[in-house]
């Protein structure tokens, strides 16, 4: 029975390493066709772009970039510029990363305020946001360099995901604010806080750029009646969860 149950026991290794070996060549098989799929779209879209682009618009940045803003977004690929800019091309300064923080990518943010002069730093959280999450859990497992990076983000363990993502938000804001302290006193720097919201979260509606925090002011009220933002019309401002 013994020597059975070592015979059972090897069949269901080979049946196993098999299946381990099947599996391995089928998921090769997916990713070959997912890189190949991708590395076509990517080449065709580029094709499609070049054939439209403006020989004007270029001329206006062929020698140096002038943006408007810095940005500070997270990596998130349902995150993207087309959502809230039609034309970002040497108007955005784009710097992403796991959780839209400055701290891991201040020489990024620096180079966009100190030596771009961008009158505007603006950071945009989102939705459901899956660093947000892996901060407010333990993340002890992960790898140093996802270790490092979310040990950046200092946030009150209890309360919601998105409840994190607005927190972060205002954090990031606050840091900036610190930093570039001489600029924003002077005027020539303000720290926009907004939240990408492709779920709707927040009661805005799918896919809405929500204003929270600006220059450290989160008052729905006062950053409705804000210099910037009084008299413009559709702005979704304020970022409380719906509660249904
Ligand atoms: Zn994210």
């Amino acid at each position: 029975m013994i020597c059975l149950g070592s015979n059972m026991k090897k069949y269901h290794l080979v049946i196993w390493l098999a299946l381990g070996l099947f599996s391995s060549q089928a998921s090769a098989a997916n990713a070959q066709t997912e890189i190949r799929d991708f590395l076509k779209t990517l080449f065709s879209d580029n094709n499609q772009y070049v054939s439209e682009l403006s020989h004007a618009h270029l001329a206006e940045y062929l020698e140096q970039q002038n943006p408007r803003a810095t940005i500070v977004a997270c990596a998130d690929s349902r995150v993207q510029s087309n959502a809230f800019h039609s034309s970002p091309e040497n108007d955005l300064f784009f710097i992403r990363n796991i959780g839209n923080q400055i701290q891991s990518a201040q020489g990024s943010v620096e180079y966009g305020i100190n030596h771009l002069h961008t009158p505007i730093l603006l950071i945009i959280g989102h939705s459901h946001c899956g660093a947000i999450q892996a901060a407010l859990g333990d993340y002890s497992k992960e790898s140093p360099a996802i270790r490092h990076e979310l040990d950046f983000l200092h946030l009150p363990k209890a309360g919601t995901v998105d409840e994190g993502v607005i927190e972060n938000v205002h954090q990031q804001v606050a840091f900036a604010l610190k930093k570039f302290k001489d600029k924003v006193r002077k005027g020539e720097l303000i720290v926009v806080g907004t939240v990408y919201d492709f779920r709707d979260d927040f009661g805005h509606g799918h896919g809405r750029l929500i204003l929270i925090d600006l220059n450290g002011e989160k008052d729905a009220v006062k950053l409705k009646n804000h210099e910037y933002i009084k008299g413009l019309d559709g702005i979704a401002i304020g970022g409380s969860e719906k509660t249904q």
